[in-house]
């Protein structure tokens, strides 16, 4: 059995407790890893770690090394996919035709964030007068990256690529799920050159570890990736330090099925939504809405769709729904069954532990679909974070915005039509910060991603969130050859400001 250690100054190093926790393959229980459990005084030579590198490398002055350095760590990741994806799979219980798929498109965030950094301009403001004035953006120092295991390297990337292409030094605080492949990307950002120090990992749990180092009064800025409620808290620590904030938080994003639809198409679209990764997405489609006129046919081929998915063993090719992640997470997801079925909603297909054998060990439920669900019920509103979704009917454009719109929660939600001026229309009225037109889940590092309203604040990818790991330094150049003194004993009008 393998045992990793914390990730500080370049170096595998024991936790100062020597203790160590264990990481779970969710489709079988066994074992993946044995991984040092950090505490505060870990967080805290990470973070010095990360001062003195900050400090004392070229690093964050040297734009051209990051470049050439985030461009062979790209070439690098491609190389090591093979065993990355075999490793995030059993962490994680996700098929390995998921994970292929999600891993492979890794390395674009580190080329993408690496031309940024090289590419973006400054500004020169119009100052007026005789001046001259340019801004210089520059690193924000140490920054805390906090992440959740559902995504768990995609999620990371996310915020790596722009932190370390921005110029700053990394504390990375990892699920306490699936911790693994996180240390494998620290080691291989140290084989394409990125400087001892710079990237620091300190695996744990987030009561001990993501607290210590969220609340650290040296990080300049915080990017979290987990559940409202964790984000809050995150946030309000953030605050106090008058640190930055970025929160990815839950969802509970709507699938609107319009009258036009293609009824293939929305049906496909709406098990790729709600499904994949067993539902553990933020962007999951949990509220699935279609139109009255289709919504009898929707629910039938939607029904004869779940049922053709294969559920089974994760590292299998053909699989399509793995485990979901935990013991914790699985009664989660089954009382949220119960609890829909006592709301009064129609559990229409699945929600149950799977007839294979085979099985038996895992924490595999098969997707369940509710129907005859209001926009009030729990299982409406509240994020199950598992393969469970509601279909609701609706009538009229109004009413398909109010209930689209009737959440907590703004991250992201996806229209189904061939209607181009509806599809704009509609999508221009929604709260949520992402809206795909005939798709869901598509990601790229250049298209901003963030939520409205309790799905959190800030963005990940896309030239902003890459502006948000910089601070501007502003400056003034006086160009005027007549000598200023405001105390000149005269009154002659001047210009001060
Ligand atoms: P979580 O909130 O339990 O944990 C997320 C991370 O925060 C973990 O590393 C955890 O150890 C740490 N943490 C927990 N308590 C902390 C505290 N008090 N201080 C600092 N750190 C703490 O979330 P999870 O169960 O790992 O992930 C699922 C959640 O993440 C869901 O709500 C999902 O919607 C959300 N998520 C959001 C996005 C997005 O892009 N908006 C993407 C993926 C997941």
């Amino acid at each position: 059995m393998k045992r990793i250690g914390l990730f500080i100054n370049g170096q595998s190093v024991p936790s100062e407790t020597g203790k160590y926790f264990q990481v779970l393959n969710p489709a079988t229980k066994e074992v993946v890893a044995e991984v040092a459990e950090g505490n505060e005084d870990d967080v805290n030579k990470a973070v010095s770690a990360a001062a003195a590198a900050f400090n004392q490398t070229e690093w964050a002055v040297n734009k051209d090394l990051r470049y050439r350095v985030l461009n062979r760590l790209a070439a690098i990741l491609r190389e090591s996919l093979p065993e990355l994806v075999e490793l995030e799979s059993m962490m994680t219980g996700r098929p390995i035709r998921e994970m292929k798929a999600q891993l492979s498109r890794l390395p674009e965030w580190y080329e993408y964030f690496a031309s940024v950094a090289k590419t973006l301009e400054d500004a020169v403001p119009p100052f007026g007068g005789e001046f001259v004035n340019y801004t210089n953006r520059i690193p924000l120092g140490v920054v805390a990256l906090v992440t959740p295991w559902n995504h768990p390297l995609l999620i990371l990337t996310k915020k790596l690529a722009p932190a370390l292409a921005a110029g700053n030094a990394v504390v990375v605080k990892p699920s306490e799920n699936t911790p693994v492949t996180t240390y494998f990307l620290a080691e291989l950002a140290q084989e394409a050159g990125v400087p001892a120090g710079i990237l620091n990992v300190v695996q744990g749990y987030g009561a001990v570890v993501g607290k210590a180092l969220t609340s650290h009064p040296s990080i300049e800025k915080v990017d979290i990736t987990g559940g409202t409620e964790t984000g809050r808290h995150v946030a309000a620590a953030a605050g106090y330090n008058l640190s930055k904030v970025s929160a990815e938080l839950g969802g509970k994003a709507s699938v609107l099925v319009l009258p036009d639809a293609n009824l293939e198409e929305a049906v496909n679209g709406s098990a790729f939504a709600a499904f994949i990764a067993a539902g553990q997405t933020c962007v999951q489609g949990s509220r699935i809405l279609v139109h009255e006129s289709m919504y009898e046919d929707f629910i039938d081929k939607f029904i004869a769709k779940a049922k053709k998915l294969l559920m089974g063993d994760p590292k299998k090719f053909d699989t399509d729904i793995g485990p979901v992640i935990s013991e914790k997470q699985y009664k989660q997801i089954l009382s949220y069954i119960q609890i829909g079925q006592e709301e009064g909603a129609v559990l229409a297909f699945g929600g149950t532990a799977p007839e294979q054998d085979e099985l038996a060990n895992g924490y595999f439920i098969t997707p369940a679909i509710f129907t005859q669900v209001t926009n009030s019920m729990r299982i409406a509103q509240e994020e199950i974070f598992g393969p469970v979704t509601c279909v609701m009917k609706y009538s009229s454009m109004e009413e398909l915005i109010s209930i689209a719109n009737g959440t907590e929660m703004g991250l992201a939600m996806s229209i189904w039509t061939n209607n181009v001026r509806d599809a704009h229309w509609l999508a221009n009225r929604l709260e949520a910060g992402i809206v795909w037109i005939n798709d869901h889940h598509r990601i790229d590092p250049s298209s901003p991603w963030g939520g409205f309203k309790n799905s959190g604040i800030g963005l990940e990818n896309s030239i902003q969130c890459y502006k948000d790991y910089t601070k501007t330094r502003n400056v003034i150049v006086n160009i005027s050859r007549q000598h200023f003194d405001w105390f000149d004993g005269t009154t002659q009008e001047k210009r001060y400001s």
